[in-house]
């Protein structure tokens, strides 16, 4: 067993926030036992001992506060949510850490949460589900467009990252799976929807505007390490889009991946070779996936020693600030 793993995408949620979590696609065995799972940590604690697993950085399960409509509760859910995961760490802080909800929905208040999550509560950065609702179910915001730039700001002054994480994509974009529902959620809906969204980030300039900007994918890339190449070229054919670098760059200097819920050899050394073992970080995807999947494939994967330390450890303990001992 590696000991000393730092898991970076583990859920957690608290009774006001079921409500949140999504339908998604055919119900699945998993979905069953995960709502008393994402409230129970010292369980959680026990079986991170049995794998190896230091530290897990919690996150509000998904859809969480993007699956708000309104607006003043979304950024009061958001604060609320963030106070009651400082409480429920606050016993175990070398075991646990966390990453802020915010309202995207209020931009400013999003950047003067995430802000107060930091420095009071030393989150060590924010989780975001995809895009955020607004007004209504039917109605998202993706977060590239201007409205966002205080949020994405207030981040690159503090200096910590921004995890985006899937959710289910609007209603009126689900004709593509008709007639297939076991395509929605997390067995591709949400990949496609996340790595557009990740792409709409690239190509609208946010990190052009926000060099310093840290985002973090799950799923290892949510198929981008595949596809990035193709679509730099074909970017590069068809348009100027007036980018200061080709879209690869922004994949490999202002993203990171995660191991979540793919726990695939082939995938990994294909991420570790279009992002470098500097961007590769191990995670779980806790109570969706078993720490014991997640933690006996990657003990065992063939990696170089270095790079097996960077990705089980040392990139998480750098970008999240944790003292991982
Ligand atoms: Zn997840």
């Amino acid at each position: 067993m590696i000991p000393g793993k730092i898991a970076v995408e583990e859920h957690w949620t608290s009774p006001d926030y079921v409500r949140y979590m999504p339908a998604i696609g055919l119900r699945s065995k998993v979905q069953d036992g995960a709502v008393q799972a994402l409230q129970d940590l010292s369980g959680r604690l026990e079986e991170m001992d049995r794998h190896g697993i230091a530290v897990a950085v919690l996150m509000l399960n998904s859809h969480g506060i993007q699956g708000e409509p309104d607006r003043d509760r979304a950024v009061a859910g958001a604060r609320q949510a963030n106070d009651l995961l400082g409480e429920a760490i606050s016993a175990h802080p070398d075991r646990f850490v966390a990453l802020a909800a915010v309202a995207m929905q209020a931009p400013q208040a999003a950047a003067e949460e995430l802000e107060r999550a930091v420095r009071e509560l030393r989150f060590r950065g924010a989780c975001v589900n995809g895009f955020c609702d607004v007004g209504d179910h039917e109605t998202g915001r993706y977060y590239e467009e201007r409205a966002f730039d205080p949020f994405w700001e207030r981040l690159q002054e503090l200096g910590v990252p921004l995890y985006l994480h899937p959710r289910s994509p609007l209603p009126r974009n689900l004709g593509l799976y008709e007639g297939h529902l076991e395509l929605v959620g997390p067995t591709w809906a949400w990949g496609v929807e996340t790595a557009t969204h990740a792409l709409r980030l690239i190509t609208g300039g946010v990190f052009d505007r926000f060099p310093g900007v840290n985002v973090v994918l799950g799923h290892l890339g949510e198929t981008l390490p595949f596809a990035v190449d193709r679509m730099e070229k074909r970017l590069t054919y068809m348009s100027d889009l007036g980018l200061e670098r080709p879209v690869g760059a922004y994949f490999r200097e202002n993203f990171y991946v995660s191991t979540s819920g793919n726990f695939h050899t082939q995938s990994l050394l294909g991420s570790i070779a279009e992002l470098g073992a500097e961007r590769v970080l191990f995670a779980v995807d806790y109570p969706f996936e078993q720490m014991a999947t997640a933690s006996d494939w990657f003990d065992a994967v063939p990696l170089a020693p270095a790079d097996r330390e960077k990705i089980a450890r040392t990139n998480a303990a750098r970008l999240f600030a944790i003292d991982s001992g």
